[in-house]
Order: structure tokens, then C-alpha cells, then sequence
């Protein structure tokens, strides 16, 4: 964390979850609106209701209120303007009379790496000073966008770097919207005569990995916190993404990675309907206890069997387990058909993401031998589940895996145990 992830106005809150709520900083939102110095309203986030609302209440008619929102939410999320003179269907005297009410806003950028293999990270602060980050990496048939869902985590899986933030704040509808439009900026990816690309490092992306011209094809909750412990927001945020006239992005290209908060599973399938990925990592009440402490509260029995009853889960839209390979922690051949056994008992429509363990300064976990990986993939595979390994991306600018964390500030291992001591504790 850096300093100026100082406690925001808004004063505490509890994460929602049936889990022990953990207080953390609240974003000082009102009706989905942050408030600005200036008193104009940031409309990013707004579904189109909203908008119209805001309208009325600015002193439009009904009717009016609803046709400009309608127009403005275009604008705003298909067209990706920033700017309300740009809307040329919205009459000239009309559009001032918007820039003086309302902004268009986007996270701020503070920094922008680029890896050696293509990945781009992005670290953004919101209007309140806290530092999250976003990942782009692009691949030959597709482009992926890894979205943050809160400021760190509370959870604390020992090998996850985020997980050794201490502060913790949801993100905001609009932040998290706010991430998938700063990514069409810097694609340069908004249609003809929309966009803006102020504040972007201006280096040029070589197009050609997308089946359907799009750099940015598909986006994955798996950046920055548990988006389940944030579900209203990451839901909301969703629906504007998958919006047909707004960022249009169908949810068979969405997955939402959650560590296992069992309670918001069903929901996350019915009201959002993305494909679901299970941090899993171990198969032993033992392992996953230590590796992802939730686990003491929903455990393996239980998370597998929200898995088999996820709406929406079928054998053409598999459910991806996620396991990170763990030199001599989760990686033996046993292991390996432990989890075959487990995916079969549950009759889940499973492939397996096999993921090297990516190291960070003071991490108690060393990743497993390439040898070990490839047998363990092979006995999962010779079961008929698909278990890829993953190819680490971005590590060289810490954009991979388990690697996001803010100004990354070296703690010492006694002081990482003290913290993981306090997390435990609040998770009861
Ligand atoms: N909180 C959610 C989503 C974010 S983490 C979740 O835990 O599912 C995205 C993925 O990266 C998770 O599967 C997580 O377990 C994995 N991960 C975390 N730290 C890692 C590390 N150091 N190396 C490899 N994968 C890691
Ligand atoms: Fe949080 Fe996911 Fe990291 Fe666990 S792996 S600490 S749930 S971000």
C-alpha cells in the first residue's frame, strides 16, 4: 500500500457475505453517485435508469430525461466519448447545459508497464487516492482484460500477493466499469469519432490477434479481490459490459474467479450469468485450509457442490478449476487423482487451469518442478479433464498471477505472519 490509500470519507463498512463481515473503508457513495468537489455527477457506472433520473431531477421532462439518457448511455459506453460536445445527436445547446451537471470519468492512470510479452499493466487510483491495478494480455486468437474488484483483499491465500494488502475498499460500479474503458482507450478500440486517448501512453498496439478485429475480446475477474465479497457492484458493472448497446460483450466471453464464497454462487449464475472459475488449488481439508483460508468456512464438500449446481454450468460451458502448482504442497501424483476423484464424484463439467506459482518478495511457497507440473497435468488428463498448464504472463512487470499488489512495500516474513495472524483471526 502506499500512503495515499488513506481512510476514505466514507467511514467503515461490512464486506456483504454470509462470511464474518470484515470492516473495511467504504467508497461515500450515494444512489450509485461518488460525490465530487466540483458537484457535477460522474455518470461511468450509471445503468440507463439512473441516468434518466438524474436527468429529471436537473429538470428535463420525463420524456426527455428518458431519451437523452437512452442517447447519452450510447455515448458513453459504446462509443466510449468522454466528453458530452462530442455527442452529435444530442443538440448543440443541450450539450453545455450537460457539461456543466455531469462528468464522464475514468479511473486515473498513475502508471502504465509494458512486458517484453506483450502484457500491458495499468496501475489506476480512484478519485479518493486508492491504488488497484489492471492487466491486458493479448494472445493470438483472443485478448483478455483481468479486472480488479476491490482495492486488495480480505481473504489472504498465503501465495497470493494481494492477499498481504491490509487495506481494503470495494470498488466502485464505476471503477470497475471505469477499467474496461480505460482498456478500449488505450486499444484505441472506441468506433470512429469517439474515444479519447489523453492521459494513454501513445505506444501502438500490432493488431491481428482477434478473431473478430477486437484487441480486447474477453475479460476476467481474476485481478485484484474477491469480486463475490463485492457482488452488487461486480454485478452491476457486468451488466453494463454485457449491455447490447453498450460495451456488447457476450457473457460466454466473462469469467468470474472467486477463492469460494459458496453462499453467492447461485446468485452470481442467475444474476449475472458468466462463466464461473474456482480458485480450488488443493484437495485435502488440511492443504486448502492453509493455502485459502476460506476454506475453513466453506469446505471442499460444500464448494464442489455449489459447483455442480452453478446455473448455467454445462459440458459446453465447463466450470475452470484453478489449482497453483505448490513445490511439495498440493503437486503429487496422489493429489492429482484425488482431484480427478472429486470432479467425477461431484459429475462436474470441469477443465483444470494448472498454474506455476508466481513468486513474490517474502512469498513461503516455491513453485513445483516443470517435471512435477507435467505429471500431475498428465494424470489429470488421462482422466479426460482438459488441465492445461498456464503459461505465466507479464512476470517481468509483476502483472502475472497472484503478483498485483500496489506498491509493493517488502514486508519482512515475521511481519507477514503477524498480518496473516489478524486476517485469520477476522475470518473467525
Ligand atoms: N479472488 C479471486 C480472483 C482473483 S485471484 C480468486 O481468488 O479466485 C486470480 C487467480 O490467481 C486465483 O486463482 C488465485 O488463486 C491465483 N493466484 C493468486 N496468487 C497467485 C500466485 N502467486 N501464483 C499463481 N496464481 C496465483
Ligand atoms: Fe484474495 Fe483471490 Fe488473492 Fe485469495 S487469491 S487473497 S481470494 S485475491
Amino acid at each position: 500500500m502506499t500512503d495515499t490509500n488513506s481512510m476514505p470519507a466514507g467511514g467503515i463498512m461490512a464486506i456483504p457475505g454470509q462470511i464474518d463481515p470484515v470492516p473495511v473503508p467504504r467508497a461515500a457513495v450515494v444512489d450509485g453517485v461518488t460525490p465530487r468537489a466540483d458537484g457535477r455527477v460522474d455518470l461511468m457506472g450509471l445503468p440507463r435508469k439512473r441516468i434518466a433520473e438524474l436527468f429529471e431531477q436537473a429538470g428535463l421532462d420525463t420524456k426527455a430525461a428518458k431519451l437523452r439518457a437512452k442517447q447519452v448511455f450510447h455515448w458513453l459506453y459504446h462509443r466510449g466519448v468522454t466528453r458530452f460536445e462530442a455527442m452529435t445527436d444530442i443538440a448543440k445547446t443541450m450539450r453545455p447545459w450537460l457539461e456543466d451537471r455531469f462528468v464522464i470519468g475514468r479511473p486515473d492512470i498513475v502508471e502504465a508497464q509494458h512486458s517484453t510479452d506483450g502484457t500491458r499493466k495499468w496501475l489506476l487510483r480512484t478519485a479518493d487516492g486508492h491504488d488497484f491495478e489492471m492487466v491486458f494480455i493479448p494472445d493470438a486468437d483472443r485478448g483478455t482484460l483481468c479486472v480488479s474488484s476491490q482495492v486488495g483483499c480480505t481473504l489472504n491465500c498465503r501465495f497470493c500477493h494481494t492477499g498481504t494488502m491490509r487495506l481494503v475498499r470495494n470498488l466502485t460500479v464505476g471503477e470497475i466499469v471505469g477499467q474496461v474503458m480505460l482498456a478500449r482507450d488505450a486499444l484505441g478500440e472506441w468506433p470512429k469519432g469517439g474515444g479519447t486517448m489523453a492521459g494513454l501512453d501513445d505506444e501502438e498496439d500490432e493488431g491481428g490477434y482477434s478473431a473478430d478485429g477486437r484487441l480486447l475480446t474477453n475479460i476476467v475477474m481474476m485481478g485484484m479481490g474477491e469480486p463475490l465479497y463485492n457482488f452488487d457492484n461486480v454485478r452491476d458493472a457486468l451488466k453494463i459490459v454485457m449491455d447490447g448497446d453498450g460495451l456488447a460483450l457476450s457473457k460466454r466471453r466473462i469469467t468470474l474467479s472467486t477463492s469460494g464464497v459458496v453462499p453467492k454462487m447461485a446468485l452470481c449464475g442467475e444474476e449475472i450469468g458468466v462463466n464461473l472459475a474456482v480458485s480450488l488449488h488443493a484437495v485435502t481439508k488440511d492443504v486448502r485450509d492453509e493455502i485459502v483460508p476460506i476454506n475453513k468456512k466453506y469446505g471442499i464438500e460444500e464448494l464442489l457442490q455449489a459447483c455442480a449446481d452453478y446455473p448455467g454450468a454445462s459440458n459446453a460451458r465447463r466450470i475452470t478449476f484453478e489449482y497453483v502448482m505448490l513445490k511439495d504442497k498440493n503437486d503429487s501424483d496422489e493429489d492429482a487423482r484425488e482431484l480427478v476423484r472429486l470432479l467425477r464424484h461431484y459429475n462436474l463439467p470441469a477443465k483444470v487451469n494448472l498454474i506455476p506459482f508466481n513468486p513474490w518478495p517474502g512469498a513461503p511457497y516455491e513453485c513445483s518442478t516443470p517435471d512435477r507440473i507435467r505429471a500431475f497435468s498428465n494424470i489429470v488428463f488421462e482422466a479426460g479433464i482438459s488441465a492445461p498448464v498456464r503459461t505465466p504472463r507479464g512476470r517481468d512487470i509483476d502483472a502475472a498471477c497472484g503478483q498485483l499488489k500496489t506498491a509493493a512495500e517488502k514486508k519482512s516474513r515475521a511481519e507477514l505472519e503477524r498480518l496473516y495472524a489478524e486476517k485469520e483471526a477476522e475470518l473467525g
